[in-house]
């Protein structure tokens, strides 16, 4: 991919010695990571290496204990304020869409803008029908999630994200529970928010969107980075073992 107009120099994302324990088990060890805006970041790694954990502490939906999380210039403490402003910026796509299943498209979409930014109802559709408009299922506005196919559902959440206007879209595994059939459909959406210069930090094991998006792919592994690199060196040169390992498994 040419590389995309960066809009604005300096840091999306900053991680500082970043550790996290769930009770005994130190689940990220020391995590130092800097994302500069407009980067495109994918995280790979085996499953239970902490990639998910990583990127919920971003957006505090999971609680570090030592360490700083440093997001658009503001470091996360437990004010709720700032926590509040955080999550604002930072939008997010879950592998399991996490629609509202009672609310249409349409409310799911308008309903942050409205509630959390006090947009007016009809300012807060008339945005989600352009979101839904370029993710391509403007048709769909009246339906419940229920009725859609998975990669529907997974455009709708991609809408609803940008629907608050966010610097940072977070992904985690967005792609691993649709069918082949829907799996491009996302990443194809993802691809231009990329092209347009939106920071991703993407897990993913969709190894041709990494290397056709990624600026940087980072390797997790028992939670740690074990190795970043740029896409063309991380595929065809891993230096790490078990990096090595991971991606004989995988490609
Ligand atoms: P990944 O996304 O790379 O698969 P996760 O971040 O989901 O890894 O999990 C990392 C490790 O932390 C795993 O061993 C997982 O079982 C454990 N873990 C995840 N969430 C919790 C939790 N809420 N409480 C306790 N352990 C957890
Ligand atoms: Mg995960």
């Amino acid at each position: 991919m040419t590389e995309p107009h960066i809009k604005q120099a300096g840091l999306a994302v900053e991680l500082r010695n970043l550790n996290k324990w769930y009770g005994d088990f130190h689940v990220l060890k020391n995590i130092n990571l800097e994302v500069q805006k407009g980067e495109r970041i994918v995280i790979c790694g085996p499953s239970g290496s902490g990639k998910s954990t990583m990127i919920r502490c971003i957006n505090r939906l999971e609680e570090h204990q030592q360490g700083d999380i440093i997001v658009n210039g503001v470091q996360l403490t437990e004010d709720l304020k700032k926590i509040e402003n955080i999550r604002r910026d930072v939008g997010m796509v879950f592998q399991h869409f996490n629609l509202f299943p009672h609310l249409t498209v349409l409310e799911n979409c308008a309903l942050a803008p409205i509630w959390v930014n006090k947009e007016s109802r009809k300012a807060a559709e008339v945005n989600a029908m352009k979101y839904l408009e370029r993710v391509r299922i403007p048709e769909q506005a009246k339906k419940f999630p229920g009725q859609l196919s998975g990669g529907q559902q997974q455009r709708v959440a991609i809408a609803r994200s940008l629907c608050m206007n966010p610097d940072v879209m977070l992904f985690d595994e967005p792609t691993s529970a649709l069918d082949p059939e829907m799996i491009k459909e996302v990443l194809d959406v993802m691809i231009e928010l990329a092209q347009e210069g939106m920071t991703m930090l993407c897990v993913t094991h969709e190894m041709g969107f990494a290397k056709t998006v990624a600026n940087r792919v980072i390797f997790m592994d028992a939670g740690q980075i074990i190795e970043e690199n740029n896409p063309h060196e991380f595929f065809d040169n891993p230096q790490h073992e078990r990096t090595q390992l991971f991606l004989s498994q995988i490609l």
